[in-house]
């Protein structure tokens, strides 16, 4: 249950206890691409709630008095559901606690960020959001993966790849494949296989560059480069893995060229 509003009125303007909420991008994984003021904020978190996709080096530069809490899917075990996360941030802040909710990459990008921030509003909860790097940006960017490029693609869709739940709004994938030159999916490892075949259906030809990045930014980046007829069977035979970036489109082929973080895997 969400504690009872301590908000006041004064003259028309909302005051808050002194509690916070500061949504912020904890960036792709390096913790060298975490923003200033993330790592400002993180230190002096009273409490640090984060999720599974924030790396170990991140976790690292928390100070030992803030609280840290998961609230990140575990091997099988379903995550703490989404109004849970919000009551916990709601009545933390209720109790004049500065709560950092640190999300990968970007929080307002695929990471739920929206929902959290409207629930913090819903409540007269004081908040503030500090963007991240995004994965869909980063991983791409070490893999030597120009999104845009004067010659190959001047315009670019992020994507997400998983679609469980009926009431998230559908992707019209054909849509997407006629329209921009670069597609960047998230999420889409799983459904990799479904996702080629709309996108082929779509009219993106077989020999459409797709690239890979697994791990992107971290020690152990791999990254893939083929072609849409083909990739989701080489990425069954290399076992890639989440968390992973793909983006299809003749830029991905630079990548065989601009690599410069890691050897890719072929
Ligand atoms: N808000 C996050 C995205 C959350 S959705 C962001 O802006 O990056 C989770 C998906 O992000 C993963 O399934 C994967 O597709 C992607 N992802 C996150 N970190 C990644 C990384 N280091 N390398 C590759 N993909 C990553």
């Amino acid at each position: 249950m969400i504690k009872e509003q301590r908000t006041l009125k004064l003259n028309g303007e909302r005051s808050m206890g002194h509690g916070k909420v500061f949504l912020v991008g904890a960036g792709p994984g390096d913790y060298k691409l975490l923003t200033i003021r993330a790592l400002e904020l993180l230190k002096k978190a009273d409490v640090v709630i984060y999720d599974r996709l924030v790396s170990k080096s991140i976790l690292k530069l928390i100070p030992k008095k803030a609280k840290k809490i998961y609230v990140g899917k575990k091997s099988g075990i379903y995550e703490l559901p989404q109004e849970k996360i919000n009551e916990l941030m709601i009545n933390l802040a209720l109790d004049g606690k500065k709560v950092i909710r640190l999300k990968g990459g970007d929080p307002f990008l695929f990471g739920r960020g929206g929902e959290e921030a409207e629930a913090l509003s819903d409540n007269n909860i004081d908040f503030e959001v500090v963007p991240g790097i995004t994965s869909a940006l980063a991983a791409p960017a070490y893999a030597g993966i120009p999104l845009t490029h004067r010659k190959y693609s001047s315009s670019v869709a992020i994507v997400t790849g998983h679609q469980i739940e009926k009431s998230e709004k559908v992707i019209n994938w054909s849509k997407i494949a006629s329209s921009v030159d670069t597609i960047v999916i998230l999420m889409g490892v799983g459904r990799l296989e479904a996702i080629t075949k709309n996108l082929m259906e779509g009219g993106l030809s077989i020999n459409t560059p797709v690239a890979i990045i697994e791990r992107g930014t971290m020690k152990r980046q791999r990254s893939l480069i083929g072609k849409l007829g083909t990739i989701s069977e080489e990425v069954r035979k290399k076992n890639v893995k989440p968390p992973a970036v793909i983006v299809i489109g003749e830029v991905a082929e630079l990548g065989r060229k601009l690599s410069w973080f890691k050897m890719p895997l072929h």
